[in-house]
């Protein structure tokens, strides 16, 4: 173990300058940081964790892994590197005991990352949490069986159009709308439901799929969610103007399906929700950029190599792979965790503009949309 690091109280902790001394430094600080949850600098708690399980994936999404970018020399992360099953559920289930009760597994593309339905099953075992998935459902007709009967209680599934050239484009491997649908089907008859549909819009690419995906969804139980295009990462050639706002795409779904705005179901849910008026069933917008919500945010994502971020904007992770690749305990972990979480300051979307620097970003498929 690392030389200790003599600590009074976790305000000392707070004045260590490098993350990896932080995040040691609060491991050996033995009298637990609290017993109420964690909170941070904002008031907010810890409630949800998101797992990113690999930073690889078989899609290019224009604006997530630009294929000009991520071609066949890119240097993903190797296998050594990437937590194992039985560190990602030993580390969940630490974020369980600080009062985690939603986790979903993303990445990347979540479902390349072999028997996942194996890990499904060791967080499952938590209990007591609300078990998810994002996929973008290319391999979701093969596998929703298997995670459903490990215990993932529902899915989201990603999907930008229903015509198959905007699609096959955006996801720029070619892949066909019909098979993502195969996916939704089968993930709905293994019982993953109430499914979410997520859709990306971004200007000159698929505004026009927006009023088609909300008339194709609006009476199969799947709550379509529109996300404005995010500037997260530096890869992906984000301007403000490839932004559609949220306001604009619930405007154009109204006035052919007349809404009426829903109450959230919980604090810091991220999508503003909206019901058809005539036959109530929901759709949600992500305002993440015209409308930040990080007041409200309560979410930590812990990256493929362990690396935990208290913002989908940091610049810098804390490495947890190095406190569960060495002799430190439950408790140690989970004292550097709620330090963590209690010098978080994050809200970059509330302070973004047009003109935000980008110091050295990290990318969605690595530290999990
Ligand atoms: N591969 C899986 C998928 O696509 O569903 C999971 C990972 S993906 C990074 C998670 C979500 O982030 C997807 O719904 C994707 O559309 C969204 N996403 C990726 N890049 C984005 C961006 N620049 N702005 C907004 N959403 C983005
Ligand atoms: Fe892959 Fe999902 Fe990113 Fe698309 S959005 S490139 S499917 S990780
Ligand atoms: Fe949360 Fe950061 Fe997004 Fe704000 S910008 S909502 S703090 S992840």
């Amino acid at each position: 173990m690392a030389s200790v690091i003599p600590l009074t109280d976790l305000r000392t902790v707070s004045t260590v300058d490098t993350r990896e001394a932080f995040v040691r430094a609060a491991a050996q600080h033995t009298a637990p940081a609290a017993d109420a949850p964690p909170v941070d600098t904002r008031g907010r708690l810890l409630h949800d964790l998101r797992i990113s399980v690999t930073d690889r994936c078989n899609f290019r999404c224009v604006y997530c892994m630009p294929k000009d970018v991520y071609g066949r020399d890119f240097p993903f992360l190797p296998h050594t590197a990437l937590l194992t099953f039985e560190e990602i559920a030993r580390v969940a289930g630490i974020f369980v005991q600080l009062g985690v009760r939603k986790i979903r597994l993303t990445g990347g593309e979540p479902l390349l990352r072999r028997n996942l339905e194996r890990l499904v099953g060791m967080l499952a075992a938590h209990g007591g949490v609300d078990l998810t998935l994002t996929t973008n459902g290319a391999l979701l007709a093969k596998k929703a069986r298997a995670l459903r009967d490990a215990g993932l209680a529902r899915v989201t599934v990603s999907l930008d159009a229903l015509d198959d050239p905007t699609f096959r484009a955006m996801n720029d491997v070619d892949f066909p709308v019909a098979r993502v649908l195969e996916g939704i089907d089968a993930a709905q008859a293994a019982g993953l439901g109430p499914i979410k549909i997520n859709a990306v819009i971004k200007r000159g690419m698929n505004e026009h799929a927006i009023v088609p995906l909300a008339r194709h969804f609006r009476d199969s139980g799947h709550i379509v969610r529109f996300i404005e295009y995010m500037d997260v990462g530096h890869t992906n050639g984000w301007r403000m103007d490839h932004v559609v706002p949220a306001a604009e795409i619930v405007a154009a779904i109204d006035d052919e399906f007349p809404l009426d705005p829903v109450d959230p179901n919980y604090t810091g849910e991220v999508a503003q929700r909206w019901r058809y008026r005539d036959n109530g069933h929901e759709i949600g917008v992500i305002a993440s950029v015209t409308q930040a919500f990080c007041r409200d945010c309560t979410r930590v994502r812990l990256a493929t190599d362990g690396k935990l971020y208290t913002c989908l904007f940091a610049d810098a992770g804390y490495d947890l792979r190095a406190l569960l690749r060495e002799p430190y305990s439950d408790a140690q972990i989970a004292n550097a965790i709620t330090a963590i979480w209690q010098r978080r300051a994050d809200r970059y979307s509330e302070i973004r503009t047009a003109n935000t620097p980008k110091p050295s970003r990290i990318e969605m498929s690595y530290i999990g949309g």
